[in-house]
């Protein structure tokens, strides 16, 4: 769905409490952690996304700058009001034509943003990921970069509030450098606080020697190769996918080398996709 789609009738005012930068000091990627305060009536479910409206004024154009970001938890309201947390990585391009360094509009906003500040942000949209019925049907996550931030507001969702699920859960994850620590850290709430769990099992999806934009899915997969055959083929498993787009295309690779063949690859994915259970979120 194109941008100009979407539905931005629905506007709501958060106001900012803090912005935290994530990853590393030295890291390349600046990722920040930005909570932010909405009336408990704006209800958003892990996996979806809000939009963010940047005033005419700042974005220097004529109509407001609209941009998505995926919710990283929205823990239920106290006292009337909803607290949402997203990950913003500060996003710049070179224009080869001009040599100028450009500041994308909308990260760099939000990136720069102070506690007080007041956001207009619309939506909910998309598809959430949903925790299984089946309470003992397993969960394979794979999520790159800023697209760990729904995996981070499902996996609490699930620990905090569906206790009685009892599922295996994969999170595969990736990043460049610093990303990682999206998901790694031990920062307060953080995902890490379940790798004690029995059920649940963190896999990194970067070696060494990675360029940043290139994710060593097969290093993560292959060793568990018989593992993910045994899953995918299992009529109760639940493979959701979050991150950049230009993972999709070597997790195929990857994807096919576990199933031995894309044929059969193929045949797999589509019965996860027609029975629901395969759910990707990708920009
Ligand atoms: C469903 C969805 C969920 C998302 N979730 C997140 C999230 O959780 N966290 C997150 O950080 N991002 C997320 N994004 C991406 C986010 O919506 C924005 O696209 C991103 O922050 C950049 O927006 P911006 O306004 O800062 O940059 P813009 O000002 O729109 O520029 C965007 C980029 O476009 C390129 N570009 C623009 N103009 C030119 C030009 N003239 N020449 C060359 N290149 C150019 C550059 O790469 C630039 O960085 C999500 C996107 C989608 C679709």
């Amino acid at each position: 769905m194109k941008l100009q789609d979407y539905d931005i009738s629905t506007q709501v005012i958060a106001s900012v409490l803090s912005n935290q930068r994530v990853t590393d000091a030295h890291s390349r990627q600046e990722v920040r952690e930005i909570e932010m305060v909405v009336d408990e009536h704006f209800r958003v479910l892990p996996g979806q996304n809000i939009g963010m409206l940047v005033p005419k004024a700042i974005s220097e154009a004529d109509e407001p700058h609209f941009r998505l970001y995926s919710i990283a938890d929205s823990p239920p309201p106290t006292d009337g009001n909803r607290h949402l947390h997203i990950y913003v990585r500060r996003c710049h391009y070179f224009d080869r034509l001009t040599g100028q360094n450009h500041q994308g509009i909308a990260s760099n906003y939000l990136c720069d943003c102070k506690s007080g500040d007041e956001l207009t942000i619309t939506g909910p949209y998309g598809q959430a990921f949903e925790v299984p019925k089946n309470h003992h049907a397993n969960l394979i996550l794979i999520g790159t970069g800023t697209g760990i931030a729904p995996f981070r507001a499902f996996l609490n969702h699930i620990y905090r509030h569906q206790p009685e699920f009892a599922g295996n859960i994969y999170l595969f994850y990736g990043g460049e450098t610093g990303l990682d620590l999206l998901y790694g850290n031990n920062h307060d709430e953080d995902a890490s606080m379940y790798y004690d769990q029995n059920t649940f099992q963190a896999i990194e999806a970067l070696g060494k020697g990675n360029d940043g934009n290139r994710f060593n899915w097969s290093d993560a997969l292959q060793p568990r190769a018989k593992d993910l055959t045994r899953l995918l083929c299992d009529p109760t498993t639940f493979v959701y996918v979050a991150g950049l787009k230009n993972i999709r295309d070597e997790l195929e690779e990857a994807l096919i080398d576990v199933a031995g063949s894309n044929q059969r690859w193929h045949h797999w994915k589509q019965e996860l996709v027609d029975d629901g259970r395969w759910i990707e979120l990708l920009y």
